[in-house]
């Protein structure tokens, strides 16, 4: 579990429903039109994203917690990758500060499309 200067990451839970950003949902908030991509070739894993975040709203997590998805393309891409890349949508201000952190250039700030 990482670490930051506030302490452990709080304990994950399993009860929850993984779902992808609904552009149209994005549009509708008050925040930035923006989004975190990343670019999972360039990912060295190294945590650093999820160490820098003010908000601690990055996770990466095992792929051993997609379960019971929707969409059987998402489980392979689970059952393929080395971590699951997760970003709390609704604490992320868009500050970009972990995409300035990410040593590998992995990390980007993309506009929402209109
Ligand atoms: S943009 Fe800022 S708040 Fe959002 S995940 Fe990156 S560091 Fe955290
Ligand atoms: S800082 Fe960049 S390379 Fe490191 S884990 Fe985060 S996205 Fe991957």
């Amino acid at each position: 579990m990482g670490k930051t200067d506030k302490g452990e990451h709080p304990l994950m839970f399993d009860d929850y429903v993984v779902q992808q950003v609904d552009p149209q949902w994005l549009q509708e908030r008050v925040k930035p039109k923006r989004h975190i991509g990343l670019t999972p070739e360039l990912c060295i894993l190294c945590r650093a994203c999820e160490d820098v975040c003010p908000w601690e709203c990055i996770y990466m997590m095992s792929p051993d917690i997609v379960r019971d998805a929707d969409s059987p393309s998402l489980m392979t891409l689970a059952s393929q990758s080395h971590a699951v890349f997760i970003i709390d949508d609704n604490e992320c201000t868009r500050c970009a500060i972990c995409v300035e952190r990410c040593p590998s250039d992995a990390l980007w700030l993309g506009r929402v499309d209109n």
